[in-house]
């Protein structure tokens, strides 16, 4: 999805974190801001309020598939030591 940025109108591009595992970066970049070429770190404040609802929306499904991919880690456990 693209953002426009809220001071110079260019589209921005979420923070992302390629070290680390899946569940992680998936948590990163649920919570983390957009970037601007021009700008920089842009926080998700200074959005208006229809892209800040979005960006919580996929946050919150971005959050749902890092607790499925727990949920699918634990149950594979359980499957492979009982
Ligand atoms: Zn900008």
């Amino acid at each position: 999805m693209d953002y426009s940025c809220p001071r110079c109108g260019k589209p921005v591009k979420r923070t992302f974190r390629t070290t680390g595992d899946s569940v992680s970066s998936l948590l990163y970049l649920a919570a983390g801001s957009f970037q601007c070429e021009n700008c920089g770190t842009i926080p998700l404040s200074e959005f208006p309020e229809e892209v800040r609802r979005k960006a919580r929306l996929s946050s919150a499904l971005l959050i749902l598939g890092a607790i499925g991919i727990i949920i699918a880690c634990l149950l594979s456990f359980l499957y492979e030591h009982f």
